[in-house]
């Protein structure tokens, strides 16, 4: 097998976009360049807590753990690779920030495997130019969570940045974790993540703010290149397609968040991969009682701007700023417009059809939209566990009523009279239900197996990560390794792995780190 720290380079981004000229590693504004050659900080004692085998032999690759460890901490370069930190902008809560850039991140190598590009990268090794007045470091909390959820998103099949490695730095940290004044040292860590580019909105966005507009048309000209080869040469008509393209992936991904649950908790365009890919795993949390007004962010706690029900909406609003950026190249207003609003015709239709899916119905035009409003509405006032409702109603199949309050029940985090009180509107619905499935008539067997695929068992529940973190923090990885090993098959049952198919326990209902996340990591 071949080793993958001798893998042949492969660089597209560092050998077709424009370097920085400046080497110099402080805090600045770096114009006309896509990039910036930075290197990794020396880590004072590096250790290997967790790395992903599944992603080695995906690529059908080995490694020697001593040196992965120390291309993974940025103590040596990927077979001579010369790191680099990419330039971009973005908006923050919907105002635009200007240059941000990978502040924390750096590119260790640009690789081709399986005749994919694919490029790898440290968060948390060290300041950039890009690092403006922080740091340049992560704190284990923080990417143990990343880590765990990269791969745990993957195996869910949605479209993710992926993660190889977890590495303690045996450095200290200082944050402070509430923004209350209250400053802790923390312990560093490095998770290198993995994805064929890392290009985000935000790329476009700074060339456009700063009227580049020669560099524009090299970063898009080479972005199609690269990544978007079936497009064809670059050209006007290309643009649009591309724009159209990048619509396309990220409501596909929007749609998978929503179906399983999934609040990104910072949607600023910067976050935003332009390949539709779920990047940086910061205070995001899972749905547990079904509510679209959550968010686990408590910096945006007032104006809930990313909560689980305006993720779509606000997809759009990030890809009307990508419109805007690649407009100079394209000169006319109309077509971008007609594709954004292509955008909410077709979530419309994509979302009803996910929602069908889930309930394991599978002729969409039978199922009124009435119905899944009235759905989603008992599911908030309920309380239902959205991870178990949609599980359980995978083995349901007596369609006798009480079996479906036996259901309720189960996963509701309302319990006697309270929950009672709303079982007139559920006796309801549930005929509502029966009726569309027998109407539909698909064979029982093949409905459940279907909806099994659909409706995950496990999640990474807000508390596990949390528990994870917890021993992880005291030296005890044995969690990590556990939760790893679950989420690799989050649509199986596990029988000996019952613990983690159940409601969030009441002691992480107000817990810091379960339920609420700042973005301090
Ligand atoms: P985020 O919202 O976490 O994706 O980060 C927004 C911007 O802040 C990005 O440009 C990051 O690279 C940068 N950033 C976040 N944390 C740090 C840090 N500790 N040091 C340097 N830059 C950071
Ligand atoms: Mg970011």
């Amino acid at each position: 097998m071949r080793s993958l720290l001798s893998l042949p380079l492969v660089p597209t981004f560092s050998k077709y976009l424009p370097a920085d000229s400046s080497r110099l590693n402080e805090s600045r504004q770096v114009e006309g360049a896509c990039f910036s050659y930075v290197k990794p900080v020396t880590p004072s004692k590096p250790r290997l807590i967790h790395f992903s085998q599944p992603l080695l032999d995906e690529w059908k690759v080995e490694i020697d753990k001593d040196d992965f460890l120390q291309v993974m901490s940025g103590e040596s370069k990927f077979n001579g690779f010369e790191p680099y930190a990419m330039c971009y902008g973005g908006h923050q809560f919907g105002q635009w920030a200007g240059q941000l850039g990978d502040g924390r991140a750096i590119n260790i190598a640009e690789l081709e495997i399986h005749d994919t590009p694919v490029a790898l990268q440290l968060k948390g090794a060290g300041p950039t130019p890009y690092s403006r007045k922080a740091d340049g470091k992560a704190v284990l909390r923080s990417s143990i969570r990343e880590y765990l959820c990269s791969e745990a998103m993957h195996n869910l099949g949605i479209p993710t940045t992926r993660a190889l490695s977890l590495v303690k730095t045996g450095d200290f940290v200082p944050r402070d974790m509430l923004y209350n004044g209250n400053v802790q040292e923390e312990q560093g860590a490095i998770v290198c993540r993995v994805a064929p580019s890392f290009i985000r909105f935000g790329n476009f966005e700074i060339f456009a703010a700063r009227q580049d507009k020669e560099n524009l048309q090299r970063l898009l000209d080479y972005t199609i290149k690269h990544h978007f080869k079936s497009l064809g040469t670059p050209s006007q008509e290309t643009y649009l397609a591309f724009f159209q393209e990048v619509v396309t992936k990220t409501l596909d991904m929007i749609i998978h968040w929503q179906r399983v649950g999934f609040v990104h908790g910072v949607m600023n365009t910067d976050n935003l991969s332009i390949l539709g890919l779920t990047i940086d795993y910061g205070p995001y949390g899972w749905l547990e009682n079904y509510n679209p007004g959550w968010t686990p962010n408590t910096t945006d706690s007032q104006h809930r701007r990313y909560r689980f029900g305006n993720q779509p909406n606000v997809a759009l609003w990030n890809l009307t700023q990508l419109a805007n950026a690649i407009y100079p190249l394209i000169g006319e207003a109309e077509p971008l417009e007609d594709i954004l609003t292509g955008f909410k015709v077709q979530f419309a239709h994509k979302n009803h059809e996910m929602m069908c899916k889930k309930l394991g119905l599978y002729a969409p035009d039978l199922v009124s939209d009435t119905v899944l409003y009235s759905l989603e509405e008992n599911l908030r006032v309920s309380e239902i566990d959205m991870t178990l409702f949609f599980r359980e109603l995978s083995n349901f199949c007596s369609f006798k009523w009480n079996h479906f309050k036996h259901i309720l029940e189960f996963s509701s985090y309302l319990t006697g009279t309270e929950l009672n009180s709303h079982m007139s509107k559920w006796k309801n619905w549930f005929k509502e239900y029966k009726k569309l499935v027998k109407q539909e008539g698909v064979d029982e067997t093949t409905r459940l197996s279907k909806m099994k695929q659909t409706n995950p068992k496990y999640v990474l529940r807000n508390y596990m990560a949390q528990l994870a973190i917890e021993k992880g923090e005291v030296g005890d990885y044995s969690l990590i390794e556990e939760l790893f090993t679950l989420l690799q098959n989050p649509y199986t049952d596990q029988p000996n792995q019952e613990k983690w198919y159940a409601k969030r326990p009441d002691w992480a209902k107000q817990k810091i780190g379960c339920s609420m996340l700042s973005c301090s990591s």
